[in-house]
């Protein structure tokens, strides 16, 4: 893994050292409560969501789900970053790429055209193959979400969608992920 991850925040600082338990038993990361389950358990959750309820539904929760968190976690952490919103959201992959979702990289990161391209290697995706489709709509939500945070905390009246246009779990190297506004998608559909 690239030492360029670790720019804000190193690996050893924010696990190793950051893991306790409360008097009551909890995992905490730092003073979040924590969770350290195999990465299959959450592919299956979303696995299930998808047998039963179907793609398209796994696909809109799973993306909500990430969406929101995306957003949320981005909002507290905005203004440390002064509205520089590339290190705000290097800050973001940095603690993904950390946590286990995979190895995040930046391909495109333009704002005055609101397109935004991610590549993740090595993400749940492998977890869920072989598929048609790309499946990994948790991290697109992720990134989404966070990227739209920006976009508001600038005042701009954008709405982004998104699209997972390479994904592991059918058969590409990696996941990639592009992000931007409806009209971007008009044009590569
Ligand atoms: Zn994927």
């Amino acid at each position: 893994m690239s030492d360029a991850f670790f720019k804000y925040v190193s690996l050893k600082e924010t696990l190793f050292s950051k893991l306790s338990y409360d008097e009551n038993g909890r995992l905490l990361l730092g003073n979040v409560i924590v969770l350290i389950v195999p990465r299959r358990i959450f592919s299956t959750v979303q696995k299930s969501i998808s047998d039963i309820l179907g793609d398209g539904c796994a696909a809109l929760v799973m993306y909500n789900a990430g969406y929101s968190i995306g957003y949320d976690v981005l909002s507290k952490v905005i203004e440390k970053f002064s509205n520089d919103i590339r290190s705000a959201f290097e800050f973001f992959m940095t603690i993904l790429t950390t946590r286990g979702w995979g190895e995040l990289k930046i391909v495109e990161f333009d704002t005055d055209k609101n397109t935004y391209r991610v590549q993740v290697r090595s993400s749940y995706g492998e977890d869920l193959k072989p598929s048609r489709r790309a499946v990994c709509h948790f991290i697109r939500g992720l990134l989404t979400g966070s990227l739209q945070c920006l976009t508001d905390s600038r005042g701009k009246d954008v709405k982004l969608y998104s699209r997972e246009t390479k994904c592991v779990a059918k058969g590409d190297p990696y996941c990639e992920f592009l992000i931007a506004e409806v009209k971007k998608f008009a044009k590569i559909t």
